[in-house]
This record gives structure tokens, C-alpha cells and sequence, in this order.
């Protein structure tokens, strides 16, 4: 018998790991995660989060504390431009306001936290909802056969190792992913393209930035190619560069026989003035890659996050699509554990995932190049999509999703969309729409959660009367919603609309928030079809 037995075994403790715990917590599953290091993140790394995480956050209370942290660390709806020097202003504005044009598609907005203020946060929730986390703590051999996973960890600090024995592995181990290496799971794309360095460092840079909505600004120049990121009193920051040099024949090793005195000149080339002092904390060594791995599942071992897909940071998708991969799968695990669904289910995280991560990993490739790096070709290039359909205009087409008019070749199936055009399409994020429900105002997105939804047009109670029926043959509950009963209102009249329904139209919408199959009209509206539509996506037919 293993000296700890638990259903969840994660392996990495940051970012991806750390949602994993919660969101699993937050299922009821218990889980045990082990962290290489001694805490939670030390470096600020990721910090752009998508409206997409902040939903998910929200689902798991902490969108308030994120919020107000974001307020404490950075100027509000900062923008994203470049300048050759800090000093000389900017060249060009890739996105002026964070929240320019978007605030209509979701409860809740786009925010800057870097990920040593959001780790944190994390953690506490995980830790709250009953996850196991053990920090200076290593996965350092694993198993698996038919029925689960064995592990063998060591306690950094003491040396003592103990077995783990678990139904499902989550390995969040990041890109240098040693379960990944270990299962032989390769990584298609473009590689690694770039030794990447991040300086970080003490400068009064408040005359430069104070008054202006910059979050990220890109220092493009002869000398160096790379972005600065700026937090509030704008005493401390960092520097990122991707490549130094002629920038149409650059030297893409930043990183190796690097000085302090070099960092110096570095970062005053990029600020443009040698008249500020400056001093250097830190120096990150990073690789710039683009690439995804073939599969994101073997047996009983999932990967999420670095660990499946690598991309450079222009744009700000990286960690958010981790937490994405979190979400997909911690539903559909605590649904299998649960026994309310098939263990077919679990197939379908990969075959959703992938393409997703695959996308985003493109369209940071793109970015890099046009952005940064003039020497890299074009040919093939991925054209540029709008940041809101990376973010939540990912379309799933899976076992766990009842199409509509799929075509029948998979690559002729649509990856991403503009979120505003989904309508509740089955495989695409459910639209928010404001309700109100006891005179407060209430997303669509804050009737999801735990459990199924089911959510009819004011005139639906055909199908809402279907569904209560429904619900406990299967033995699993449903939340059960008609738009204009009891007290749930709709103000504004769009929901049918915004859902693709007529008023006597549902729509059934997974755990996650992604709609798993759609009624457009009352037609057939039955105990049965609601049973049917629930077996297939839940794996059950039959
Ligand atoms: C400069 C920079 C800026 C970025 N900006 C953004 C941004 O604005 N927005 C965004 O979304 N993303 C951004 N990213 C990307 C983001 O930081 C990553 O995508 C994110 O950290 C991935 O999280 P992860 O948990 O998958 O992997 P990691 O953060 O790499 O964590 C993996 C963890 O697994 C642990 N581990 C590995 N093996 C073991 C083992 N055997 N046992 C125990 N523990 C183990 C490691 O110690 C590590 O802590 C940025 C990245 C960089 C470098």
C-alpha cells in the first residue's frame, strides 16, 4: 500500500497547478500537488489576464481580490506600444486600453497581476477547498498501470521520499516537463528560436510613466529587441529582450557569458538615457519557443499548461491558457470520480485542448515575429486574429459536445471566433448576458458551476418541466433555469438572442461554461431528449 493515497496527483505547484488544486477543490475533489520549489512564484512572469480567467476566477470567488491587487500593482487598462527608447516615447500602440471594445462580453475585464501577486491567491483558495500542497517537495519517479498511478516523492530539505498512489496524474510541470520527456510525448512547431533573458531592476522611472496607460512597452532598437513591463510607483521593473543587435541579423543568445555590467548597458539602451540609476536584482534566462506537444493525454497522465504548449509572451496568452486547460479538465475528472460520467469523458480533454493551445501558440508566434523579430520569415505565417477570439473564441468539437451542422472533416471545423458570433453555438463559451435576480444584477456565467445547466427562454418550461424530470434518474443534479421564473429576469430582453433560441428554445451548458448541446425552439421537448443530450455528452449512451 503507498504511503499517501489520494484521486488527484499534481505534479508542478505554479501556475497551472496551483488552478488545477483549486479548481478541483472547488469540485470537492481532494488532490495532492508537489512544488520543486520553496514557495509560490518569486518572479513576476505572467501578468495580462484574459477576461476568459478572470470569468474562472470569479466562478471560484477571488475575482474581488484580484481586482483590487491589480489596482495596488498597475495603472488600470494599461496599453500595450512600442517605443525605440523609453526616453523618446512611442513608435506605435498595439492596444491602447486593455478593455477597449470588450467590456460588453463578459461580467468582468481584462486585468495586469503578475504572477507572484496572483500565485498566492491561489494557493489560499486551493488550500481553502481542501488541496493537499506541498512545497520544496519533488515528483521524482512515476508509474502507471490500468487502474492509476504510482509516485515516488522527496522532501527537498530532508531527503525522506514517500509513495503516492492516485487515480489521475496532473502533470503542470512546465516546459522543461520531465513527465512529458518521460512518456516520449514530442513537441511539434517552430522550436526555440531565441535565448531570452528578463533583467529586473530598480530605476525611478515615475517622470516617464506616470500619466500614461502603459502596462507593457516593447523597446525596439538597434541594440535590442525586447519589452519593458511597468508596475506601480514604477521604482521597479523588468526588462525582457528577446534578441540583441542588427535587428535584421540579431544574435538570438541573449543569455550566455551575460554580465552585470552588460544588463546595465542593456537596460539603459532600452530606457535610452544613462543619467538614471539603476540597479539590477535579478537576471532570468528564458527560452522563446512556439511550439505544442502531439497529445495531451497518455493513460492516466494528463499534461496541462507550459507542460503542453510553449509560446513567447507577446501577447499575454501563456499562462491563461493553463488556467484554461485547468478548468476544462478538473470538471470532467470530478465528474468521472464521482461516477456521473463515463471515463470516455476524460478522452475528450485533449481533442478540445489542443487546438485551443495549438491557436494560441500561432498567434504568439505571430506576434513575436511582427513585433520583434524582422530577420524571421513570414512565409506561412499565421495572420493575426483578435486577442478577444484567442481568448474566449476557442470552439471545442468533441464526444462532450452535440454539434449542430459539424462539417464532417476536421480540418474544415472552425478553431476560434469572434465570442460575440458563438450564440450559444454547442462547443463555444456561453454568452454573458446581465440578469437580475431579487433586484441584483446577475451574469448568465454566474448560473454556472458545479453542476450542468440547463437554461430555457422565458417561454421554455416545456423544457424546464423536461429537465427537473430528468435530473435524478441519471443521479446527478442539473440547475434548472427559465429565464422569468422565479425572480430571474431579463431586462434587456436579449437572452434569447444572445443564446440562438427562440423564447421557448434551451440550451444545456457544461460545468465549464461551454455549451454541450442546444435546443433552438420547444420542439420535442422531452424528459428523453434531455436524458439523451446528457448520456452522450456525459459519455453514457448505452
Ligand atoms: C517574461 C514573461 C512574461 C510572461 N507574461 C505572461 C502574461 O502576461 N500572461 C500570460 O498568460 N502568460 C505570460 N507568461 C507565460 C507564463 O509565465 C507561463 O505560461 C506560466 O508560468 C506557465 O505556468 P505552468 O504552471 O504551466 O508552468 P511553470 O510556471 O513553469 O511551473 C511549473 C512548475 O512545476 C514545478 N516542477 C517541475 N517538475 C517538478 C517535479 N518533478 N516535482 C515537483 N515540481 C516540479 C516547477 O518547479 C515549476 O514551479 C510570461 C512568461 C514570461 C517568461
Amino acid at each position: 500500500m503507498a504511503d499517501i493515497e489520494v484521486p488527484v496527483f499534481i505534479v508542478g505547484g505554479s501556475l497551472v497547478g496551483l488552478s488545477t488544486a483549486l479548481l478541483l477543490g472547488y469540485h470537492g475533489v481532494p488532490s495532492l500537488t508537489v512544488e520543486y520549489h520553496r514557495g509560490t512564484a518569486i518572479h513576476p512572469r505572467a501578468a495580462q489576464t484574459s477576461q476568459r480567467t478572470m470569468e474562472i476566477l470569479r466562478q471560484v470567488g477571488l475575482e474581488e481580490i484580484v481586482r483590487r491587487k491589480s489596482e495596488e500593482q498597475f495603472v488600470q487598462d494599461g496599453g500595450v506600444l512600442a517605443v525605440e527608447t523609453l526616453v523618446g516615447g512611442p513608435i506605435a500602440h498595439y492596444i491602447a486600453d486593455l478593455n477597449q471594445g470588450v467590456r460588453d462580453v463578459s461580467p468582468t475585464v481584462r486585468v495586469f497581476l503578475s504572477q507572484d501577486a496572483l500565485e498566492p491567491q491561489l494557493r489560499k483558495r486551493a488550500e481553502e477547498l481542501g488541496a493537499e500542497l506541498r512545497f520544496a517537495t519533488e515528483m521524482v519517479s512515476f508509474e502507471q498501470d490500468t487502474h492509476g498511478v504510482s509516485a515516488v516523492i522527496r522532501e527537498r530539505d530532508s531527503g525522506k521520499t514517500q509513495t503516492v498512489r492516485a487515480q489521475y496524474m496532473v502533470a503542470a510541470d512546465g516546459a522543461h516537463s520531465r513527465v512529458r520527456e518521460r512518456l516520449g510525448i514530442r513537441m511539434l512547431g517552430h522550436g526555440t528560436f531565441a535565448h531570452c533573458i528578463t533583467i529586473y531592476f530598480r530605476a525611478h522611472l515615475a517622470p516617464f510613466i506616470e500619466g500614461h496607460k502603459w502596462a507593457v512597452v516593447y523597446a525596439l532598437n538597434r541594440q535590442l529587441r525586447g519589452f519593458f513591463r511597468f508596475e506601480k510607483p514604477f521604482e521597479k521593473t523588468f526588462l525582457a529582450i528577446n534578441t540583441i543587435g542588427d535587428p535584421e541579423n540579431p544574435v538570438t543568445d541573449v543569455s550566455t557569458g551575460l554580465t552585470e555590467q552588460r544588463s546595465l548597458e542593456l537596460v539603459r539602451a532600452a530606457l535610452g538615457t544613462d543619467s538614471i540609476p539603476i540597479a539590477i536584482e535579478n537576471v532570468m534566462r528564458w527560452e522563446a519557443a512556439a511550439d505544442t506537444a502531439e497529445v495531451f493525454q497518455n493513460g492516466r497522465v494528463f499534461l496541462a499548461g507550459d507542460a503542453v504548449h510553449v509560446m513567447p509572451p507577446n501577447g499575454g496568452f501563456g499562462g491563461n491558457v493553463g488556467v484554461q486547460d485547468a478548468h476544462n479538465l478538473a470538471w470532467k475528472l470530478a465528474f468521472v470520480l464521482k461516477g456521473f460520467a463515463g471515463p470516455e469523458l476524460l478522452s475528450t480533454y485533449g481533442p478540445e485542448r489542443r487546438p485551443a493551445g495549438a491557436f494560441t501558440v500561432e498567434q504568439a508566434y505571430s506576434r513575436y515575429v511582427l513585433r520583434t523579430a524582422p530577420n524571421m520569415s513570414r512565409d506561412g505565417l499565421q495572420p493575426v486574429a483578435p486577442d478577444l477570439n484567442i481568448e474566449m473564441g476557442y470552439i471545442y468539437h468533441s464526444g462532450a459536445v452535440i454539434a449542430e451542422d459539424a462539417p464532417e472533416d476536421p480540418n474544415d471545423r472552425r478553431v476560434h471566433e469572434n465570442p460575440r458570433e458563438s450564440k450559444a453555438c454547442p462547443g463555444t463559451r456561453a454568452p454573458h448576458v446581465w440578469l437580475q435576480r431579487r433586484g441584483e444584477q446577475v451574469s448568465t456565467l454566474d448560473l454556472f458551476g458545479r453542476n450542468f445547466s440547463l437554461l430555457a427562454g422565458p417561454e421554455g418550461n416545456a423544457w424546464t418541466e423536461a429537465a427537473r424530470d430528468r435530473a435524478t434518474p441519471l443521479g446527478i443534479e442539473l440547475d434548472v433555469h427559465r429565464i422569468g421564473e422565479n425572480g430571474l429576469t431579463d431586462p434587456s430582453g436579449g437572452f434569447p438572442a444572445a443564446y440562438g433560441i427562440t423564447a421557448a428554445g434551451a440550451v444545456l451548458v457544461r460545468p465549464d461554461g461551454f455549451v454541450a448541446w442546444r435546443a433552438k425552439t420547444g420542439d420535442g421537448a422531452s424528459p428523453e431528449q434531455i436524458g439523451s443530450a446528457l448520456a452522450t455528452v456525459l459519455c453514457r449512451a448505452g
